[in-house]
């Protein structure tokens, strides 16, 4: 017996607006953003062990090993908010992964629909240079293209907004390169499936927004 779910897996380099549309979306639909670099994050913040592990990997701008961030991914989707689905943002990142959350999903209906957000590379460096995170809710902005009301201070909760320090020039170079690598793949992957919709990450935030929505409307 399948129960059917919606999961949306996000795809794009980084930069491409994953995490900034996966917000709006879990705004939208009640689905929850599950964002495998949030929740690195959140235990790099905590120190916990996890987060302990995940720093070396992520201020080289590499993935953080299958094993670790795939039993994160199965413990995350069995809370119960996720109950009717996710919003996927930064998993998977490689084929094993992908395979994985196949698996993790197949009594669910498995994956509803894969956006790939393109953005050509220039844009992407002005993107993530241009992005300030706040420290204690996560929140992005840019500088440039979505500023807070008042400089380094986040609009929802005062937080302090903060440069990452992956998004320096040498790491950004290196997760370009990865993704090229290992995540680009899975444009291949899903589109075999059926499951590819390709949009212009290039629009403004709200029409990407409308795209998606338009788009899960449909699956
Ligand atoms: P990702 O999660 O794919 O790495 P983010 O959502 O963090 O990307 O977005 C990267 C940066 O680009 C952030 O500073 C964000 O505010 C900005 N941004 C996101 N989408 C757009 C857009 N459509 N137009 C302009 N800037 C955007
Ligand atoms: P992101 O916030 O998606 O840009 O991710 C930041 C960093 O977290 C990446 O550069 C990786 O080091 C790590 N990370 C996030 N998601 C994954 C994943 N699915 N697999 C492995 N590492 C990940
Ligand atoms: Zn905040």
């Amino acid at each position: 017996m399948s129960d059917k779910r919606t999961y949306v897996v996000l795809l794009g380099v980084p930069g491409a607006g994953k995490g900034t549309q996966a917000k709006l979306l879990e705004q939208c639909t009640g689905l929850p953003q599950v964002s495998t670099g949030d929740i690195f994050r959140y235990n790099l913040k905590n120190e916990t062990e996890l987060g302990k592990l995940a720093k070396s990997y992520m201020d080289r701008g590499d993935l953080v090993p299958d094993d670790v961030t795939i039993r994160m991914v199965r413990d995350r989707l069995q809370q119960p908010d996720c109950a009717q689905g996710a919003i996927l943002d930064g998993f998977p990142r490689n084929l094993n992964q992908a395979a994985a959350l196949d698996e993790m999903l197949a009594p669910h209906g498995g994956v509803s629909v894969a956006p790939l957000i393109n953005l050509d590379d220039e844009e992407t460096i002005r993107r993530i240079t241009g992005r300030r995170t706040c420290r204690t809710c996560g929140a992005v902005y840019h500088i440039l293209y979505n500023p807070p009301k008042v400089e380094g201070v986040c609009d929802i909760d005062g937080g302090e907004l903060y440069q990452r320090d992956d998004d320096a020039e040498e790491t950004v170079r290196n997760r370009l390169y990865v993704y090229y690598k290992q995540t680009a793949p899975l444009i291949g992957y899903y589109f075999a499936k059926g499951l590819l919709v390709e949009i212009d990450g290039a629009q403004a935030i709200e029409a990407v927004q409308q795209a998606l929505l338009a788009l899960l409307k449909r699956s």
